[in-house]
């Protein structure tokens, strides 16, 4: 029994058989290089990588060609697969729980593309190519918006025009869910208690954090798209919309424009010129200025959503560090909590340098808050909500 996921983003196809039980990685692969001459489609299979290089117009082109690696590889997806997970972006006001999709479904995600353009036109392109290759299987929508959908009022809403945000449909609904909720559950469960106030720092190429209050979230940085909040590889976070119209009159240039600017060239590429936080630390070491200015305002951004989130929370329990960055950058979890002795936070050298890719508090025995490292594992999470959606269905 397997569930195949399929994240179908923005620049990328990733997908992955996941045994949901057991949590075990059957197969995996990713497509990128997407709408160049030569694109490329990687599979690992028992061991064994696969490659294929061809040009891939779109998304769905990339997927295609990904199911026919998989059954030349002897994967046998029509009899093992109990269901698709596919990860889907923006959920609206519509799509708050895993949802089984059919005709209506899938127009409805993508009638939301106005509200994520980069992300929900990929993900409708592999729900496409995924029901024909699979249409006897059951089809499963997880959204990233979805975890958040109860953000109180206070936190969710713009202090814009109400009559114009509500027929637009906007205010913050808040991004990777799934791997906030999963790492928040797996610190409740690592430390045997399900009443903790948790920071959760989804530090990846995106990045968010999260407020949670006994499994409840009550705050998270991204909001009516995923640009708003921390320093990113490529997003700028936080700016001042009157950036926008500056850069419109003054600049001359459009919205299109703009948009790639602040999604794609922003960020730490934009300060800096890569978005790898590796190369960015071989930079800083070699004496980049730029580097090092970038590597400070994402630090300042993030303490800045930390000292909010504490005030937020009231009582804080537990900071957990999550995703590429977060899980293995040291230097990241230091500085971020640099100083904060008088706040009961105390990091202990020794543990957060040390190498893991299990879960491990990085804190000190006398720190009153814990921190935390915990490998996110967004595949998983959405194989066993597309699993429980249907086991519920039968
Ligand atoms: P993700 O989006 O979660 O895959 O994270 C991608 C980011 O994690 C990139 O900026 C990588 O440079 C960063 N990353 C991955 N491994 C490391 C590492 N060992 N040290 C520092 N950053 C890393």
């Amino acid at each position: 029994m397997s569930v195949l996921v399929v994240n179908s983003g923005s620049s990328s196809v990733k997908f992955q058989l996941v045994d949901p039980e057991s949590g075990e990685s059957l197969a995996s692969g990713l497509v990128e290089q997407i709408g160049e001459p030569e694109g490329r489609i990687v599979l690992e299979y028992r061991g064994v990588e696969t490659e294929k290089r061809r040009e891939i117009a779109d998304h769905g082109v990339g997927l295609a060609v990904a199911f026919e690696m998989l059954a030349d590889a002897g994967v046998a997806l029509g009899s093992d697969v109990t269901a698709v997970g596919h990860r889907v972006v923006h959920g609206g006001e519509i799509f708050y729980q895993p949802t089984l999709i059919d005709d209506a479904v899938l127009k409805q995600i993508s009638d939301l593309s106005s509200l994520a353009p980069l992300h929900n036109p990929p993900n409708v392109l592999g729900i496409e190519v995924a029901r024909e290759q699979l249409p006897d299987v059951p089809h499963v929508a997880v959204f990233d918006t979805a975890f958040f959908h109860t953000l109180p009022a206070a936190a969710s809403t713009y202090a814009i025009d109400r009559d114009i945000a509500k027929a637009h449909g906007i205010r913050r609904y808040g991004f990777h869910g799934t791997s906030h909720e999963y790492v928040s559950q797996q610190v409740a469960e690592f430390l045997g208690r399900d009443d903790l106030n948790q920071i959760v720092l989804h530090l990846g190429n995106g990045a968010s954090a999260s407020a949670i209050a006994s499994g409840v979230p009550i705050d998270t940085s991204m909001g009516l798209t995923p640009l708003e909040g921390l320093v990113m590889g490529t997003r700028s976070g936080d700016i001042d919309p009157g950036v926008v119209m500056h850069l419109r009159r003054s600049a001359d240039m459009d919205v299109d424009a703009i948009d790639q600017l602040l999604n794609r060239q922003s960020g730490l590429k934009g300060l800096a010129g890569v978005n790898d936080f590796r190369v960015l630390g071989d930079r800083i070491a070699d004496g980049d200025d730029n580097a090092k200015l970038a590597y400070d305002v994402y630090i300042h951004r993030l303490r800045k959503y930390i000292g909010g989130y504490m005030l937020d929370l009231g009582r804080l329990d537990v900071i957990t560090f999550t995703a590429g960055v977060g899980e293995n950058a040291a230097n990241v979890r230091g500085d971020a909590l640099a100083g904060l002795e008088g706040f009961g936070i105390k990091i202990d050298q020794e543990r957060n340098t040390l190498r893991s890719k299990e879960a491990r508090v990085v804190s000190t025995d006398s720190s009153a808050v814990k921190v935390m490292v915990v490998p996110t594992n967004e595949e998983l999470a959405i194989a066993r909500a597309a699993e429980k959606l249907v086991q519920n269905i039968d």
